[in-house]
Order: C-alpha cells, then sequence, then structure tokens
C-alpha cells in the first residue's frame, strides 16, 4: 500500500491543492490538453490539465461531457441496504443466501452489526418504500428472520435505502487524455462485492503507469495503452461473469438438474481449500 500514500503526498504538494467546493460547468480537450471551466469561490476558472480522471460515480458528469454513452442492463432486482445493530457478534464472518426466488441476501460484518445487501425482485416487502422507509424496525425484524435469527434480535442503525439495480458500461472509447474510473468506467451487480474493487485496480494501474512513463506528461496516449495492456483478464471478464452468475441465479434460467449441480458444484468449491484460495487471490486487489 506504500505507493498509495506517496501518491496522495504528490497530490498535496500540487500547487493550487484540493478544491472541494466547485462548480463544473464545461470541459473541452485537444490532443495537448483539457480545459476544465468551473466555479470556485463564486468565481469562474479555467484548469488546464495534462489529464483528467472522472471517478464521478455511475452518473459521470466527465463521461457524459465527453458523449461517451453507455449501455445498461437493468436487473428486475432492486437493492435493499442498510445498517443493523445485532444482538450476538458476527464474529468477522459475511454471510450470503442464494434463494430459489432468485433473491441474493449479503450480511457483511461491521463494527457494530452488519450491513446489508438484499437483491430481490421488488415485492410487497419493498413496493411500498414509503411506510418501509418510515418503519425500518420492521424490516430489521424481517432481516433477523431471514438468516433465521442466527445473529439474535436486530436493531436498526442507518442507511436505510432501495433503489434497482443495473449494469453499465461503456459503448466507445474514451477521447484522449481524459479516463474513468470505478462506478463512471463500469457498473456491477453487487452480489460479489466487486464494485470498489474494480474501481481501486484501475486507480492503481493508472499510478503505476504513470510512473513507469519516463516524461512529465500523466495524460500521454502511452499511459492509456499501458493501462490497457496490463489489465487482467480477471478483470476484463468480471462485469460478464458477475452478470452470468445473477442470471444463472434467476429461477427457471436453468433446468431442476442443472441448478442441482451447481449446488453441488458450489458446495464443492466452497470446501475446496486450495482453488478457493487461488481464485479469491485472483479477485483481490
Ligand atoms: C447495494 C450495493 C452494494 C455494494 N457492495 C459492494 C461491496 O461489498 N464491495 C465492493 O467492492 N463494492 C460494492 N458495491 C459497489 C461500490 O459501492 C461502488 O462500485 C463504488 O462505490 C464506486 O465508487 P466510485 O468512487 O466509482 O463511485 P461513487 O461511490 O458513486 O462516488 C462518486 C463520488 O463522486 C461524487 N460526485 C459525482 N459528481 C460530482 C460532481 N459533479 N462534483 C463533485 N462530486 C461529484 C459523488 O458525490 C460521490 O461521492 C456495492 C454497490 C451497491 C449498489
Amino acid at each position: 500500500m506504500h505507493h498509495w500514500g506517496q501518491s496522495l503526498e504528490h497530490v498535496q504538494m500540487y500547487p493550487q491543492g484540493v478544491w472541494t467546493s466547485v462548480v463544473l460547468e464545461h470541459m473541452e480537450w485537444s490532443a495537448e490538453h483539457v480545459s476544465l471551466h468551473v466555479q470556485h469561490a463564486m468565481q469562474p476558472v479555467n484548469i488546464q490539465a495534462k489529464l483528467v480522471i472522472g471517478a464521478d460515480g455511475a452518473q459521470s458528469w466527465v463521461r457524459e461531457q465527453t458523449g461517451v454513452a453507455v449501455e445498461v442492463v437493468p436487473y428486475a432486482h432492486h437493492a435493499l441496504v442498510g445498517c443493523f445493530e445485532t444482538e450476538h457478534s458476527h464474529g468477522g464472518i459475511a454471510y450470503q443466501w442464494f434463494k430459489k426466488n432468485g433473491d441474493i441476501m449479503a450480511w457483511l460484518p461491521m463494527p457494530h452489526g452488519v450491513g446489508v445487501v438484499w437483491s430481490h425482485t421488488p415485492s410487497e416487502i419493498t413496493s411500498d418504500r414509503t411506510t418501509i422507509l418510515n418503519d425500518p424496525q420492521r424490516i430489521a425484524d424481517e432481516l433477523s428472520q431471514y438468516g433465521h435469527q442466527r445473529l439474535g434480535q436486530w436493531r436498526y442503525q442507518g442507511g436505510l435505502a432501495i433503489f434497482p439495480l443495473s449494469m453499465q458500461y461503456l459503448k466507445s472509447a474514451l477521447p484522449s487524455r481524459i479516463m474513468l474510473m470505478g462506478d463512471a468506467r463500469q457498473r456491477v451487480h453487487p452480489l460479489a462485492g466487486q464494485g470498489l474493487n474494480l474501481g481501486l485496480i484501475e486507480a492503481r494501474q493508472c499510478v503505476e503507469a504513470i510512473q513507469a512513463f519516463p516524461l512529465n506528461d500523466p495524460g500521454h496516449p502511452w499511459i492509456s495503452a499501458r493501462i490497457t495492456q496490463k489489465e487482467s483478464l480477471a478483470q476484463r471478464v468480471m462485469p460478464w461473469g458477475i452478470d452470468a452468475f445473477w442470471r444463472m441465479n434467476q429461477p427457471g434460467c436453468m433446468p431442476q438438474p442443472f441448478q442441482k449441480l451447481l449446488g453441488f458444484g458450489w458446495r464443492g468449491f466452497h470446501q475446496s481449500g486450495m482453488l478457493k484460495r487461488v481464485v479469491s487471490r485472483m479477485i483481490s486487489i
């Protein structure tokens, strides 16, 4: 992790520092630089940069300026997310259930309880959002039952939200001197917990490519070519693999015997030790 800290030092040393309250207005680019027109402290400012990186989420303003379209593949699922205090400790264990009705429930260990990500078909439980958002303890009770109360009674902590899920990826290449990272570049179903990881991998590859380039030009086309070249196979196939996995889990997608075979395969994988460790290492940053 050493070079992350070093990179941050470089950011802080940049003469203009870090601006936090900026209104982005317009962006244009050429082969030599990118111009960003912004409002800072109520003043219009024109920033000239060798490289602009948009890490501004799924609705990326930077991406929108480039005119590069995204393909949005909607899932027939919504996510319900929230944080809950639990009666019993999770013991540092994450739980995940793949249900026959296609629901995917994840309980992620947090310092004082669990973070829940419930990918589900909008049903009676969540179609009435207002009722749920106004009575989060009701959903806490429902969720504790989901895992047969293995963590005891639950108490709502915060962060309850419900929103539709989709996969998203770029339809064409970006102009030179502009990069996108994280959800601005691609969005995946949260079932594998890889969205943030993909963004961090991209950030690391970008830093490494800039450091490997002998000239002081972080937006040089050599750098984006190097990043593409260094993309791992896991990185390239991950969004599609996650998408395929979600589809395989949906009811009616596979005949019953195949579903049983898949369940058998997963149990085998879970107990495989060595294979499980290798795959975990492949998908970790
Ligand atoms: C339900 C759910 C569960 C998930 N679970 C996991 C998990 O377990 N593990 C995992 O790795 N990933 C997970 N993810 C994915 C992960 O949350 C995202 O991939 C990650 O947050 C993307 O980070 P980002 O920085 O690219 O985008 P964001 O987190 O969206 O951050 C973008 C930031 O840019 C800011 N911004 C946008 N526009 C502007 C502007 N014009 N000016 C100033 N600021 C701006 C936004 O305010 C925001 O703070 C999950 C996602 C979902 C939906």
